[in-house]
């Protein structure tokens, strides 16, 4: 049966980018209800960078109740955090022992994040990808919906299930399809049109917090880093304008429209037309999502609750894919 596995990591607060190339698709997915769908926040990816523990706490219920505010049912869906599934550290450790230095240190996010001191990141930082196949293969998923900054950690994922099968002559894990889709699977930051907004971007400008007011909202589409040139009327011509392109792009997805019907309405725009519409649309789109959050927040044991019954959810599905491992690789076990 088709599965839906995707993470988010509690390491700040949700940028407009993860709702657009992540949380917005989870609902869909779960709505089609084609798909078992399995959503974590990942605390243990969070911690590959120093998170201040007090702040990650708090992150986390905040990420789990965005996932609520957007749509995600946690009675039809499963919700939980990774720690409290101890089998993913566990198959971690597995595909640590199945996948080859050199194809992590080819990894782009590896090096964005290690930059140039990677003597001084984290073993974590370095192993992140292995874990994140645990994360996916523990529930045999078959589709991941994720932003396209995952796309090659996604084909590492299909190379550590294909070697694990090809080593011990199984046919045990799937090969996970990556789902990237949309108009925004790669939300560039406001400030440079040449990287992708993040969450622990350390400039607040970059971004769009969901839990942004809007006053906030408006003030950052205006200072947004943009051209001089009024909008062209083709969304072609906009490849050459990486933050123009970009700032179509978020409007385009917010409004659920294709470019070119976007470009028709914007045509010849200036920014300082454009951008105030922009930022009233995310606005519409994001307040009552952030209201919603802060309503669950005010009762953090209900939030607890939920990912404490996800995780017994979760790992009823992982225990026995992990013992099955064990005993694939030859792990004596108690019968
Ligand atoms: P960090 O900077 O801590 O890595 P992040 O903003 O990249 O945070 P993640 O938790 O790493 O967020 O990613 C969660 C999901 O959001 C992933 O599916 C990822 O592909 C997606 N995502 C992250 N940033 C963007 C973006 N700018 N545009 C589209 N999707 C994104
Ligand atoms: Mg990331």
């Amino acid at each position: 049966a088709p599965r839906v596995f995707s993470g988010i990591q509690p390491s700040g607060g949700l940028t407009l980018g993860n709702y657009l190339g992540a949380l917005k698709r989870f609902s869909q997915m779960q709505e089609k209800g084609t798909h078992k769908c399995i959503f974590c926040m990942v605390d243990m990816h969070a911690i590959t960078v120093w998170q201040d523990p007090a702040a990650l706490t708090r992150s986390t219920r905040e990420v789990a109740a965005f996932f609520i505010a957007s749509g995600i049912d946690p009675e039809r869906s499963i919700l939980f955090n990774q720690s409290q599934v101890p089998e993913h550290a566990q198959l971690a450790w597995i595909f640590n022992c199945v996948a080859r230095m050199g194809w992590m240190g080819r990894m782009t996010q590896w090096k964005d994040k290690a930059g140039k001191n990677a003597e001084q990141a984290s073993l974590g930082l370095f192993a992140y990808p292995a874990l994140m196949a645990a994360d996916i293969l523990l529930y045999h998923a078959t589709h991941v919906p994720v932003g396209e900054d995952q796309k090659q950690h996604l084909e590492l994922t299909r190379d550590i299930a294909t070697k694990f099968n090809h080593d011990y002559g199984v046919d045990f894990f799937p090969i996970t399809e990556p789902v990237i889709e949309g108009t925004a699977t790669r939300v560039m930051s406001l400030r440079d049109g040449t990287k992708k907004m993040s969450k622990s971007d350390p400039s607040d400008m970059a971004r769009i917090n969901l839990a942004d007011d809007a006053d906030t909202i408006a003030q950052k589409f205006r200072k947004a880093r943009t051209d001089p040139d009024p909008l062209p009327d083709d969304y072609e011509s906009l490849s050459a304008r990486p933050e123009a392109k970009n700032l179509v792009d978020i409007y385009a997805a917010l409004s659920e429209q294709p470019t070119d019907k976007v470009m028709a309405e914007v045509a010849g725009m200036q920014f300082g037309t454009f951008k105030p519409r922009l930022a009233e649309l995310a606005v519409e789109v994001l307040s009552p999502m952030s209201a919603e959050m802060r309503r669950l927040m005010q009762n953090p044991d209900e939030i607890d609750a939920i990912l404490a019954r996800g995780a017994d959810r979760a790992r009823a599905i992982a225990t026995p894919i992990l013992r099955r491992t064990y005993d694939i690789v030859g792990m004596v076990g108690r019968q």
